[in-house]
């Protein structure tokens, strides 16, 4: 991987007139956000003599809380509107993409968008020397470790920032929107120049600090060229539909089997749709200090806490979709605390690496856990407050055999 000046010139694999551009966002939280980034798009296209459109993809409605969905915006040189919106949009998902937009940096671990079965990757659509676009504070070689390899080089831009949570019902504006616009016009002045983003934003929002936040975006965005290979070989079974003379007669809907036993993975569950890839933090367990008091595996939404032979309660993060609800109600300090996902590579049992040695669990989830804590504003009830822990919980001997 090498950082670059100026993105890859992009091959149009079938030459057509056309560039293609995708925002991966989280259900309902990012809803808004993703339809203006699409929709200013579209206008500064226009306003520079081109033909654009943009749409949602239609299965991702009704949404749900933090589950991957994509909104998608065309553009064309030379096409009516007719022609590209014939060409473009009569289907209900796209195959390929000139730039794959990335709202939420955790998401480069895969999606499994509500309307479809399987993880899949997040670089799936980038076509040869296209861009994958995420909004990260981490390095390249961070988000390349997750990616499934291409046999081909593309670029990777990455716009400094967090996954914004501007969007939902009200749209709380943190400039996300004008500063994807900023990446966008540095990655490809084809689909629009930084000259006509930044005059459409002056007109439309009148507000010379989104100005300012496009423009730092189009001097802050990093772009590095992934080469061929880089990556890594994907490990979750990717969705293939049948065909029309696949299909059995009538509709059958499978249900998910029901069953018990102790220890992780005990519970029955949908092989078919695990949710994992909706979430941005991850619960992590101190099993050394928990009381068994149940409240984590009772109060838990999506029942992803498997009961264990000793007591304690298993984690299952293939279906944890990060809600945090267990962190809220577990009564003891520092037992289940909210952690970014990236930090983990597998979704493996941690009640088991707990058992095979307790103090090396400890220690790694610690390390993970860092010092800060944030506290959202639903809890708070006072907007987010940062505090710090100055000196970790210490090792609980007795529960570690
Ligand atoms: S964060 Fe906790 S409560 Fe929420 S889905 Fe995951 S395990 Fe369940
Ligand atoms: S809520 Fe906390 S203390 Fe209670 S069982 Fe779950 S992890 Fe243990």
């Amino acid at each position: 991987m090498t950082t670059v000046e100026a993105p890859l010139k992009n091959v149009d694999v079938d030459e057509e007139p056309i560039k293609r551009f995708e925002v991966n966002y989280r259900g309902i939280f990012q809803k808004t956000l993703a339809y203006r980034i699409t929709k200013d798009l579209v206008y500064i296209a226009h306003s520079d003599g081109k033909t654009a459109f943009s749409n949602g993809r239609y299965s991702d409605d009704p949404q749900r809380n933090g589950v991957p969905c994509a909104n998608f915006a065309f553009f064309s040189d030379g096409l009516s509107e007719e022609e590209l919106e014939a060409i473009a949009s009569a289907k209900m998902d796209i195959d390929r993409a000139d730039i794959v937009a990335v709202l939420d940096d955790t998401m480069v671990k895969g999606l499994e968008p509500w309307g479809h079965y399987g993880i899949r990757p997040i670089n799936e659509k980038v076509v040869p020397g296209g861009t994958l676009l995420v909004i990260s504070r981490r390095p390249p070689e961070d988000l390349v470790q997750f990616l499934e390899k291409k046999p081909f080089t593309y670029n990777l831009a990455i716009l400094p920032g967090e996954a914004s949570f501007a969007g939902l019902w009200y749209y709380r504006d943190d400039n996300t929107d004008v500063r994807v616009l900023g990446a966008v016009a540095r990655i490809s002045p084809e689909i629009i120049s930084l000259d006509k983003a930044i005059a459409y934003v002056r007109k439309t929002y009148k507000n010379d600090e989104k100005v300012k936040a496009l423009e730092d975006a189009y001097n802050s965005t990093k772009l590095s060229v992934v080469s061929a290979n880089d990556g890594i070989v994907w490990p979750h079974r990717k969705p293939v539909l049948p065909a029309w003379n696949e299909f059995d007669e009538g509709i059958v809907v499978k249900a998910a089997p029901r069953e018990f036993k102790m220890g992780p993975r005990g519970l029955g569950r949908n092989l078919d749709y695990k949710r994992g890839t909706s979430k941005t933090q991850r619960p992590v367990v101190r099993f050394d200090i928990c009381t068994k008091c149940t409240l984590c595996w009772y109060e838990c939404p999506d029942e992803c806490f498997d009961p264990t032979p000793d007591g304690l309660y298993d984690v299952n993060y293939e279906y944890c979709t990060g809600c945090g609800r267990c962190a809220e109600v577990c009564p003891v300090n520092e037992c289940i605390v909210m952690v970014d996902e990236l930090n983990f590579k597998n979704d493996d049992s941690p009640w088991e690496s707990f058992k095979k040695d307790p103090q090396s669990y400890t220690k790694m989830i610690e390390e993970k856990k860092g010092k800060g804590r944030m506290m959202p504003s639903h809890v708070t009830g006072k907007g987010e407050s940062m505090s710090e822990v100055s000196k970790p919980v210490p090792f609980k001997v007795e529960r570690g055999n």
